[in-house]
C-alpha cells in the first residue's frame, strides 16, 4: 500500500470526501499548483489556504497531481482527465469534476 500524501480540507474523510462534495464518487484529492498541497476540493483551499489558487499549465499535466482516495494512488493530470475511474483500484471517479477543469488546470 502507497503511503497517503496529507489531504487538506474541510472535514476531509479516509477518502478525501469534503464538507462541500461527498458523494460515493468524490474520492479525488487535487495537489494545487500554486503551493504543491493536496487539498480536497477548490472550496477547500479557498477557505483554507492564504493566497489565490494558480492552475497547472499544460506542460506540467505530466506531473502526479491527483491523489485517488479510495487506494493512494497518484495520477498525472493527463490521466486523470483520461479516466472515469481510478486505474489502480477502479473506483469512480464523479464525472461532474470535468466542469471544474478550468479552476485547477490552464485549459
Ligand atoms: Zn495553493
Ligand atoms: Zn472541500
Ligand atoms: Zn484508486
Amino acid at each position: 500500500m502507497e503511503e497517503t500524501p496529507l489531504v487538506k480540507g474541510n472535514q476531509v474523510d479516509h477518502q478525501t470526501r469534503c464538507a462541500h462534495y461527498h458523494s460515493e464518487v468524490d474520492v479525488i484529492a487535487i495537489r494545487f499548483h500554486c503551493c504543491g498541497e493536496y487539498y480536497a476540493c477548490y472550496s477547500c483551499h479557498q477557505e483554507q489556504a492564504d493566497h489565490e489558487p494558480s492552475q497547472w499549465p499544460k506542460h506540467k499535466w505530466d506531473e502526479r497531481a491527483i491523489l485517488c482516495g479510495s487506494c493512494s494512488h497518484e495520477l498525472t493530470i493527463h490521466e486523470y482527465m483520461k479516466s472515469s475511474q481510478c486505474p489502480v483500484c477502479l473506483h469512480g471517479f464523479n464525472e461532474g469534476c470535468r466542469l471544474h477543469y478550468p479552476l485547477y488546470f490552464e485549459m
